[in-house]
């Protein structure tokens, strides 16, 4: 029963949804946020690893176009609510980056087999996430997460995830540090993820960070998708954006750090799913460092490209099986240029 919990939630839970959203309750609703657990929230450098082994430490390699990614995803962010709702933040984006508003997403566009699509550049039927909650006993996603790919080049990465079921995500050795909630009905506002990222980047330098913002599901699914809670929750996701930005700016230097804003799905009523278009088209948003600004994107994008532009910007070709493929025409002739010396084993300079 609890694993459909997230998609029942109704009427009396309403007021009190209505409340978090409005106040940023901390830790989730209905859902308390669950005690820390040192092996299931965190882990990070210091700890060992998922097996007990040692931490490993990065030796500060260099990427190609830039040595710091930020992939935000915006659980159940429609594109068509980023100016319908003035955005502020996703539309300087959009003004100064290169984008689509018509991106689309895996079927089922669910947010677990969605997000396992979008960080491991292949369908479902590849990576085996079908399932769209978190399965003891299931552990962890057959193939390899982008993370894992940069980690093996000695980048540091790391996970901001608000919602349980990511832990399938979680590969052994692949994050630096992770965290989300512990409880199966668990999930966290972006005022518990966001600040914890934060705090992170004011002691550590990732080069590939991940943070999930859950905010316009949540109202999706209480309220309804595009209704005045849903507004609001969009606004609160946008806002969780700037704030992860303004960090950024602070750790890595402004205009030094490259950014993809995208979605696991869309919705429509209290619900998604579906092969509907209002379901299975997301935004796709590249900003910073390197990218094309004010770019209209005219290719036709898919989320398993996500992983391929965030690895491609640290010079790492994907995999061959991937599905996806990096979305070049984002980003500057020199940005391109500055990716085909590092994959041809040049010193990738174009850029610094
Ligand atoms: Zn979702
Ligand atoms: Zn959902």
């Amino acid at each position: 029963m609890l694993k459909r919990f997230h998609h029942r939630i109704r009427g009396g839970f309403g007021a009190i949804a209505l409340v978090a959203l409005f106040t940023g309750g901390a830790g989730g609703v209905p859902d308390k946020a669950p005690a820390p657990d040192p092996r299931s929230t965190c882990c990070c450098r210091d700890c060992p690893d998922e097996n007990g082994g040692p931490a490993t430490s990065s030796a500060h390699p260099v990427g190609a176009v830039s040595d710091h990614v930020i992939v935000i995803s915006i659980d159940g962010l429609r594109p068509d609510a980023i100016e319908k709702y003035g955005a502020k933040t996703l539309q300087r984006l959009i003004r100064e980056g290169a984008y689509t508003l018509e991106a689309q997403t895996i079927y089922p566009s669910k947010t677990l087999p969605s997000h396992t699509s979008m960080l491991t550049g292949v369908p479902p039927e590849v990576h085996g996430i079908a399932f769209n909650d978190r399965q003891e006993g299931s552990g962890v996603v057959r193939v390899p997460t982008m993370f894992e790919l940069a980690k093996a080049r000695g980048f540091s990465t790391a996970a901001f995830f608000s919602k349980a079921k990511f832990h399938h995500l979680v590969r052994p050795g692949s994050l630096d540090y992770w965290q989300g909630p512990s409880s199966n009905i668990g999930h966290w506002m972006a005022t518990r993820t966001v600040p914890d990222a934060v705090d992170y980047m004011k002691h550590e330098r990732p080069n590939l960070m991940f943070v999930h913002v859950g905010e316009p599901d949540f109202a999706g699914h209480t309220f309804g998708w595009m209704s005045f809670a849903y507004k609001w929750a969009v606004k609160r996701a946008d806002g969780a954006v700037d704030t992860v930005l303004k960090a950024a700016d602070k750790t890595y230097g402004r205009g030094n750090y490259t950014v993809i804003v995208t979605s696991d799905h869309g919705g429509h009523d209290r619900d998604h799913g579906s092969d509907d278009p209002r379901d299975m088209t997301i935004p796709w948003i590249a900003w910073g460092k390197g990218v094309q600004a004010g770019m209209a994107l005219s290719d036709s994008i898919r989320t398993m490209d996500t992983a391929a532009t965030a690895l491609w910007v640290l010079g790492i070709a994907e995999p061959e099986s991937w599905a996806g493929r990096p979305v070049a025409s984002a980003y500057t002739p020199e940005a391109r240029l500055a990716v085909e010396q590092a994959l041809s084993g040049a010193p990738a300079a174009a850029l610094r």
